[in-house]
């Protein structure tokens, strides 16, 4: 393939299974003859997930769904169970370690909780100095100044540099964790709910250093968030999950002004409400099947109004619907 359409990052049947070992009562049981099983969960099931260079890829689904164990599969902190990660077309995860870990420098991941994520005994200039010295991309003589300007470059006056993360406000904070990412000059970043944690009117202000720092440095994203708002804002590019599955992806536009999966349909009607109790959209408990009670056919049957016969034996495969616009539901199968 041609290295300029190659994608940066892509993704092919990737799948996480999670094993639960048992616990010493249950494994007392068996010896008794019970008949107890280790429990597997499967976060990601047959996931396809391709990201161009400089795209803004928004990665949409409630609490559990998989959204970020995808994301920690992208940036390697999860290893696959099955499946292929290519980076710039080369499969990473078949490198030898200290190629792999200067390729996977590339793709950098900002957390949710700033403050959890940064380690309160440290500064502001060993948080964010520290890896690109480790990885020898800056001398430890010239941390202060690449710490600076980085903190500059992030909306933070560089005067705080020996301060610790207790120190910042959260929006402060979030802004400490971004800097920490393109301390290694990544390409590609992967934000798992990077402003969940914020005031609404602080959201804005980063979401908006997102989007100059994606100008600024070419930075390619994949914007992980329950809040239709904020991918909206943000994406060129919306993948729906359901379960552990990609149930739906388009662009934007074609997303936000034609959802094709009922699910889709469901999330956009029901998205202040979504918003209003922030996760467990349709999950009510004992009907809706979840990574620990997954279902044999298709994920949406406990509450599609349209599930036919096939729908519960089958899962539906993605299928483009109209042009870049793929769904995964059977009613598409009947045009
Ligand atoms: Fe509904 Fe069947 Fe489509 Fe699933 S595959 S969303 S159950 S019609």
């Amino acid at each position: 393939m041609d290295k300029t359409t190659e994608p940066l990052l892509a993704m092919r049947n990737v799948s996480k299974r999670f094993v639960k070992s048992l616990d010493t009562a249950a494994r007392i049981a068996n010896l008794l003859g019970a008949n107890a099983r280790e429990e597997v969960v499967h976060a990601v099931d047959a996931v396809d997930l391709t990201v161009q260079r400089g795209e803004v890829v928004g990665l949409v689904g409630e609490s559990g769904c998989g959204k970020s164990t995808l994301g920690r599969m992208a940036v390697g902190l999860h290893g696959l169970s099955s499946g292929t990660r290519r980076w710039k077309g080369e499969n990473i995860d078949q490198l030898p370690p200290a190629e792999r870990r200067a390729r996977q420098l590339g793709i950098q991941m900002i957390f949710q909780d700033p403050y959890a994520s940064l380690n309160p005994r440290m500064r502001v200039l060993d948080i964010v100095g520290e890896a690109p010295v480790a990885h020898k991309l800056i001398t430890a003589r010239e941390q202060p100044g690449y710490v600076e300007a980085l903190l500059q470059r992030v909306g933070l006056d560089p005067a705080v540099l020996r301060r610790f993360p207790h120190q910042f406000s959260g929006g402060q904070r979030a802004r400490v964790g971004i800097a920490r990412a393109l301390a290694v000059q990544p390409e590609f970043l992967v934000c798992d709910e990077a402003v969940a944690a914020l005031d609404v009117s602080i959201q804005a202000q980063v979401l908006n250093l997102f989007i100059r720092l994606r100008d600024e440095l070419n930075l390619t994203y994949l914007f992980i968030s329950h809040d239709l708002g904020v991918v909206r804002h943000l994406s060129d590019r919306v993948v729906i999950m359901y379960l552990g599955r990609v149930v739906e992806s388009a662009s934007a536009d074609s997303v936000f002004a034609r959802p094709n999966h009922p699910y889709t349909q469901a999330l956009l009607a029901s998205a202040p409400k979504l918003e209003a109790r922030k996760t467990e959209f349709f999950a009510v408990q004992g009907e809706i099947p979840s990574p620990l009670n997954p279902p044999s056919g298709c994920h949406f049957h406990p509450r599609c109004p349209h599930a036919m016969p096939r729908c519960s034996a089958e899962k539906p495969a993605l299928k483009e619907v109209s042009p870049a616009h793929f769904s995964a539901c059977h009613l598409n199968d009947q045009h």
